[in-house]
């Protein structure tokens, strides 16, 4: 078919474009991140993060078109994050992307965010999976399966009833006092860690669903208590009693624990979908190393592509098109910032 889409992603604290062709073959990915500004910080302060995407979102279009070597008349469509995420870094992007479409006289696609982290797995290079297909979606906002029976089609099967288990780790290492973004740092940190040292609950929550609340307070009463401290003890000094290996030990422990807890249901979602053909996992945890060996049969996003990226906003616009999806209005494009895929309406997001 030979359609060239360019992907906008600012849901976050990355300002991100690329070109995807016939939503597989990637032109150009640019990611800008603001990680370094907010390490300082221990988390995305949003105000900060919407004036960083004003200044990078101009410059990212155009390296992406630049380096796909792509000018405006090459572009098919356009296709931008709408939901969910923060407030004011959605509407940098989904502003710029319908003035361009507007501008440019392009078909203009807004996309829901976990749509294309889910997408990103057919960006891997020709190996797609097969329908139907169970994704696990795991990321700092959502952890959810979703059944897919065909391209963009999704039934919530399996939700959290409280945290993400992203976020569980930005919290968990919060705690141990390893640097934002939580994630990988508590990945380096159990590589010299003993993941049976510290015996961590697994929540008792029916079917499909999730709880990781629990799981981020066990670390917190099990640091507690290893350090001799009562529970009243506040939970941001505690780090400043730890060991370097009590740290690794935690690190090692919690994250042994979190990946246990996604592989049961995982492994219980398949029991009920017997039908299923393949698995992907999708969001910013799919970069985890140690969940990626936990599943070996699993479709993973290539590392690159397992955070924000507008590479997968492409490739998710792509399957909209194929699948008879209207492009949006781009002067009725609104935003749905606390939106979540349960309010998206049943059976689609
Ligand atoms: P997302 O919300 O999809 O952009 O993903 C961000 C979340 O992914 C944050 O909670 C990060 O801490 C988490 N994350 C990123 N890399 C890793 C990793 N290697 N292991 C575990 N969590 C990660
Ligand atoms: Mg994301």
């Amino acid at each position: 078919m030979d359609m060239k889409i360019l992907g906008i992603e600012t849901s976050c604290d990355e300002t991100a474009a690329a070109v995807v062709q016939d939503g597989t073959e990637i032109l150009s990915n640019v990611v800008v991140s603001q990680i370094d500004i907010f390490a300082e910080y221990g988390g995305v302060i949003p105000e900060v993060a919407a004036r960083s995407h004003l200044e990078a979102m101009m410059p990212v279009i155009r390296k992406a078109l630049a380096d796909a070597e792509c000018t405006w008349d090459d572009i098919n469509a356009i296709a931008v994050t709408h939901a969910p995420g923060l407030l004011g870094s959605l509407l940098i992007g989904t502003l710029t992307a319908r003035t361009l479409a507007i501008l440019h006289d392009k078909p203009l696609y807004a996309v829901h965010h976990l749509k294309s982290h889910v997408y990103a797995n057919w960006l891997t290079g020709g190996h797609a999976p097969q329908f139907p297909v169970l994704a696990l979606v795991v990321s700092g906002g959502h952890t959810q399966i979703l059944y897919m029976p065909a391209h963009n089609k999704f039934e919530i099967v399996g939700t959290t009833h409280d945290d993400a288990v992203g976020e569980c780790f930005d919290k968990v290492a919060k705690i141990l006092g390893l640097p934002y973004p939580g994630g990988p740092a508590i990945a380096k940190a159990a590589l010299n860690g003993d993941a049976h040292k510290y015996k961590l609950p697994h929540p008792k929550v029916a079917g499909l669903d999730f709880s990781f609340s629990g799981l981020k307070t066990a670390v917190l009463r099990a640091v507690q208590k290893e350090l001799g401290l009562p529970i009243s003890h506040p939970s941001y000094d505690l780090k400043n009693h730890l060991t370097a290996s009590q740290v690794a030990d935690f690190a090692a422990s919690f994250q042994k624990t979190a990946i246990e807890i996604l592989c049961e249901k995982l492994t219980a979602a398949t029991e009920q979908y017997p039908d299923v053909q393949s698995v992907v996992i999708a969001g910013g945890v799919s970069a985890n190393r140690a969940l990626r060996d936990a599943l070996p049969e699993a479709y993973f996003p290539t590392p690159a592509l397992s955070g924000d990226n507008g590479a997968m906003v492409a490739a998710a616009a792509y399957y909209e098109i194929v699948s008879g999806v209207e492009p949006t209005d781009p002067y009725a494009l609104n935003i749905y910032p606390r939106i979540s895929v349960e309010n998206t309406g049943t059976g689609t997001i």
